[in-house]
C-alpha cells in the first residue's frame, strides 16, 4: 500500500488508521525462500507527533517452513510488529540510522516495503512444530516425536541444538530428584 504523508502532515488530522494486506509469495530469509501461505495482514496507525512521523502496526501471516528440530513441514502462524519512525532523507543523520527508522525521499511512501522488512528482520531463529518437539535422533535420524528409537544415546548425542551441556546436566539432575 502506498501512503501519501501529506494526509497526516498537512491536513487537520495527525493520525490515520491503516488496515491492508500484502500478497507475498515468498520471503527471502538469508537466501532461503520461505513460502508465505496467507497474505500478510497489517493493522496499525500512521501518526504525526510534534513533527515526527511514526508507523506502528501489527502484522499477521502464515508461512510454510520446516521445524528447526525435526524438519517436519509446518504452517507457522507468524505475528510481528512494525514500530518505526519515518524520516525524510534531508533530516536523516548518522546517529538516527542506528535506530528503527525508515528514510524516505518521496512524500508517497511504500508501506509494503517497510512491512516486508519487518517480517524478515523478526523471523525467529528457531521455528518449532511444537514447543516440546523432540527432534531427530542424531544417530539414526528417526523423528523422536514418533517414539523412541533403539539407539543407545550418550550424553553428547543428546546435546544438540546448542543446549549448554552443563544446563542439560542440571536439568537431568532435577528430573531425577
Ligand atoms: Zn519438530
Ligand atoms: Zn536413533
Amino acid at each position: 500500500m502506498k501512503f501519501d504523508l501529506t494526509e497526516i502532515k498537512h491536513n487537520n488530522s495527525t493520525k490515520k488508521d491503516i488496515d491492508f494486506t500484502i500478497e507475498l509469495e515468498h520471503i527471502n530469509y538469508n537466501g532461503d525462500l520461505i513460502k508465505v501461505v496467507t497474505p500478510a495482514n497489517v493493522i496499525g496507525v500512521l501518526y504525526d507527533l510534534e513533527g515526527k512521523t511514526f508507523f506502528v502496526a501489527d502484522v499477521k501471516t502464515k508461512m510454510r517452513t520446516k521445524c528447526s528440530r525435526c524438519l517436519k513441514g509446518i504452517d507457522f502462524n507468524y505475528n510481528t510488529n512494525v514500530n518505526i519512525e519515518l524520516i525524510h532523507e534531508d533530516n536523516a543523520n548518522e546517529e538516527k540510522l542506528n535506530e528503527d527508522v525508515y528514510i524516505y525521499n518521496d512524500i508517497i511512501i511504500n508501506l509494503d516495503e517497510i512491512v516486508e522488512e519487518a517480517i524478515i528482520t523478526n523471523i525467529p531463529m528457531k521455528i518449532l512444530c511444537t514447543n516440546d518437539c523432540r527432534g531427530l535422533c542424531t544417530q539414526c535420524g528417526k523423528n523422536l516425536n514418533d517414539g523412541a528409537c533403539n539407539c543407545e544415546l550418550t550424553e553428547s548425542d543428546i546435546e544438540t541444538e546448542g543446549i549448554d551441556p552443563r544446563l542439560l546436566k542440571l536439568k537431568q539432575f532435577f528430573k531425577n530428584e
